[in-house]
């Protein structure tokens, strides 16, 4: 007999009642006959907590992750909430200048930047370039010789890798991110940039992973780091994002001001100068939690192995357990209290078998054909991974506070499926 969804997988402040959910005052079976389903539904309460903790924990230019969930809703969010926000290819770039926010809140990343992606970022003032390869550098050199000043972080790879919550030491070289400290070019991509004129180096940024449940990772990452910075007149440190967070009952992660603190304190132990800015870019952190996904299962089959039960998403909306074998659970809508003894696959309506969003869900008996069901915790790489695979129109995106909800993307048409044919 598995228990009732445990409530603390839900966005901040959400009211299981006997036959509803209520989430920023409103209940999630209203936004389902509204909006229809799929439909992602972010607490706004929730996000903002989450943006402000975030300012506050670290000093000034962390930033949001935008690649976590990106909408002009959320960069504006972010903005109001004092976060940067970090950009890792053009789309994202003009989504975030569309939104409004500033280029001087803006960071850029990625490790492919084309010339045109570079420019833009110049063009608007970008608060940092993160530089991460010799090509880069290369390009920058020849921008900025006609436009000015870029300001700049340089992406080392510390040699620590986390994998979900073992850390492994890898070969400096086997990363497509970033320079590598042991080799030499982290050091040889400084002297360059520090010998290119136009270019203003602040510091440099690491990032180790995602989905990060233990600091001890980012401490050994820390160590690394300030040692080789040791010398350098740097007035940033950037450690990136990746702090993990609970998907299933019973998994524990750090929150985002213990993450900072741990930080703060590694940085201190190993010898960092306290008017060094500590910054990070946090994603999942923000995101996650914020958001359910709502669903209406269509079809139930009772095999002899086991029973699957089908709803109108799928891997186009939620493609993590099919990437990365990521654990979920649900919730029946009308029943959130009840007891959840009946296992079965909940499965989307792709044509493939692999079209799993958990593999063994629990929900009440009687749940079934024509009931709405609910994941909690999609609120990060969700909707910024989702595809139109199938010819599925991509889900809309609602954003709920204070008993109302506003709609920040809209439910994609066949019309918009068809807009690119030539
Ligand atoms: C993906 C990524 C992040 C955000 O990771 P989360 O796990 O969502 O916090 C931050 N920085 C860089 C460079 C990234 O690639």
């Amino acid at each position: 007999m598995a228990e009732p969804i445990d409530g603390s997988l839900l966005p901040d402040g959400a009211v299981l009642l006997d036959d509803d959910v209520v989430v920023g005052g409103v209940s999630l079976r209203a936004l389902a006959e509204e909006f229809a389903t799929p439909l992602f539904v972010y607490d706004e309460g929730t996000l903002r907590a989450r943006c402000a903790e975030a300012a506050a924990a670290f000093d000034p230019g962390v930033a949001f992750a935008s690649k976590s969930f990106l909408c002009a809703a959320m960069a504006r969010l972010a903005h109001d909430e004092g976060l940067c926000v970090d950009v890792s290819t053009g789309g994202e770039l003009d989504i975030a200048m569309r939104a409004g926010v500033p280029g001087s809140r803006i960071v850029l990343h990625g490790n492919n930047k084309s010339v045109d992606e570079l420019a833009s970022a110049i063009e608007v003032g970008v608060r940092r370039v993160v530089v991460d390869n010799f090509d880069e550098i290369g390009r920058l050199a020849s921008l900025v010789g006609r436009r000015g000043r870029v300001d700049c972080l340089v992406r080392v790879t510390p040699g620590v890798e986390a994998h979900t919550h073992e850390f492994i030491r890898t070969g400096q070289e086997d990363s497509k991110f970033g320079f590598s400290i042991v080799s030499g070019d982290a050091r040889r991509a400084l002297e360059l940039m520090k010998a290119t004129p136009g270019l203003r180096v602040h510091g440099v940024h690491s990032h180790i992973g995602s989905q990060i449940f233990e600091l001890d990772g980012y401490r050994e990452a820390m160590a690394v780091v300030a040692d080789f910075v040791r010398d350098d007149d740097f007035d940033e440190l950037c450690v990136g994002g990746g702090l993990g967070v609970p998907y299933v009952a019973g998994e524990r992660a750090p929150s985002i001001a213990q993450w900072a603190a741990g930080l703060r304190e590694s940085a201190r132990g190993h010898g960092v100068d306290p008017s060094v800015r500590l910054t990070a870019e946090p994603g999942r952190a923000i995101v996650a939690q914020a958001a359910v996904t709502l669903y209406r299962v269509g079809a139930r089959k009772a095999l002899e192995q086991r029973t699957y039960l089908a709803v109108d998403g799928g891997m186009s909306d939620n493609p993590r357990p099919v990437l990365y074998g990521s654990g979920y659970e649900a919730f029946d809508v009308a029943r959130p209290l009840d007891q959840r003894p009946q296992p079965v696959r909940l499965v989307g309506k792709h044509c493939e078998s692999g079209d799993v969003i958990i593999d063994e869900a629990w929900l009440p008996a009687a749940t079934g054909v024509g009931d709405l069901v609910a994941t909690p915790v999609t609120g990060a790489y969700g909707y910024s991974m989702a595809s139109n695979y199938n010819r599925v129109p991509r889900p809309a995106v609602v954003f709920v506070n204070d008993g109302r909800a506003r709609l920040v993307l809209r439910r994609e048409t066949f019309d918009d499926l068809a807009r690119l044919e030539a």
